[in-house]
């Protein structure tokens, strides 16, 4: 008896642990899939709620006939406002591997379960004017793991505002994304390295360390006609022996708006205008529809507050301190 009632205590524990799991991911429990059709790929998310789900299945299953030789991105931004969720989706369409040609909203309010489209086309600003005030707050924007689509009204919004940030691209993703990544030499962003593969690196031995860094600044130049200048190691973790293969200053952040994890642009947005002070760096990745979307609500609100946003090399050059190869930089306050 005692061991019945003893099994059936922690068979209790065990369900209440998983309601509350259940609870507390449900933002998080989204998967993203894959599915192939003859030459058409389509990437999206997967909610386990009957009606999101039901809705996107229906969008696809009537798009899959109008595409031709296709990749088909659906990405989203996750908010809350008053009492209700909307989420708004985001396709992302690529004919010939780089060109985006369409960028489509969805609003589902979940409680009147109503849907709204609107349509907006992507357009690239590449003026490119720097000045900088000396008494201005500056702070350091900083961008990994990509590029991809996103990044393009990224792009877009800095140059909007005449601003510009640090993106640490992926030697992998080089290839496909040229086009993208000479946009953003001629807007004037500055292009980093954020390793080949995005593999660990703190258990690499040097000579995979000098592959991932050498193969991604060899890429960079081959489209850009330029080396980086800096390097973030991936998950900008690093060690003694890290530090010492790499040619380059390394710089991580000291502000983490764990917009990977949340996909929510208000939740980015609190974070940055909460935390921020002269000198720091944001690390972000322009790989998500509500980081991109959070940008464009957040640069016109840090203006406000009196700070210019530049590059990692523009915020340590007009701070006065000299980057040391090797040395590990996470801000560029006093
Ligand atoms: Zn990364």
């Amino acid at each position: 008896m005692r061991l019945i009632k003893r099994i059936l205590i922690i068979i209790c524990l065990i369900l209440f642990t998983l309601i509350l799991m259940f609870i507390n991911n449900k933002e998080n429990n989204i998967k993203n899939f894959t599915y192939k059709v003859d030459n058409k790929e389509i990437y999206y998310p997967v909610f386990n709620d009957t009606n999101i789900d039901n809705y996107l299945n229906n969008y696809l299953n009537n798009q899959i006939e109008l595409l031709d030789d296709y990749k088909l991105y659906i990405d989203y931004d996750y908010q809350e406002k008053d009492d209700n969720i909307i989420l708004t989706f985001y396709q992302n369409a690529y004919y010939n591997k780089l060109e985006v040609n369409k960028l489509k909203s969805f609003n589902i309010n979940l409680k009147t379960s109503e849907i709204t489209e609107s349509n907006s086309n992507i357009k690239i600003d590449t003026t490119n004017n720097k000045s900088n005030n000396n008494n201005q707050k500056l702070i350091a924007f900083t961008f990994d793991d990509g590029p991809n689509h996103n990044t393009i009204k990224i792009i877009n919004s800095l140059k909007k505002y005449n601003m510009s940030a640090t993106f640490f691209i992926l030697g992998s993703r080089i290839k496909d994304n040229q086009n993208i990544i000479k946009l953003m030499q001629e807007a004037g962003m500055e292009i980093a390295n954020h390793t080949y593969s995005h593999r660990l690196l703190t258990n690499a031995s040097v000579e995979d360390i000098t592959n991932e860094v050498k193969k991604t600044s060899e890429l960079i130049y081959e489209v850009t006609n330029t080396y980086p200048k800096l390097v973030r190691p991936s998950y900008g973790s690093f060690n003694s022996r890290i530090r010492k293969s790499i040619n380059m200053p390394i710089i991580i952040w000291n502000i983490d708006t764990l917009d990977w994890k949340y996909h929510n642009s208000q939740k980015i947005t609190n974070k940055i205008l909460n935390k921020v002070s002269d000198g720091d760096i944001i690390l972000m990745h322009d790989i998500y529809s509500a980081t991109a979307n959070a940008i464009e609500i957040v640069i016109p609100k840090l203006i406000e507050k009196g700070y210019k946003i530049v590059s990692v090399s523009e915020l340590f050059y007009y701070k006065n301190i000299k980057l040391e190869n090797g040395k590990v930089y996470g801000n560029a306050g006093k």
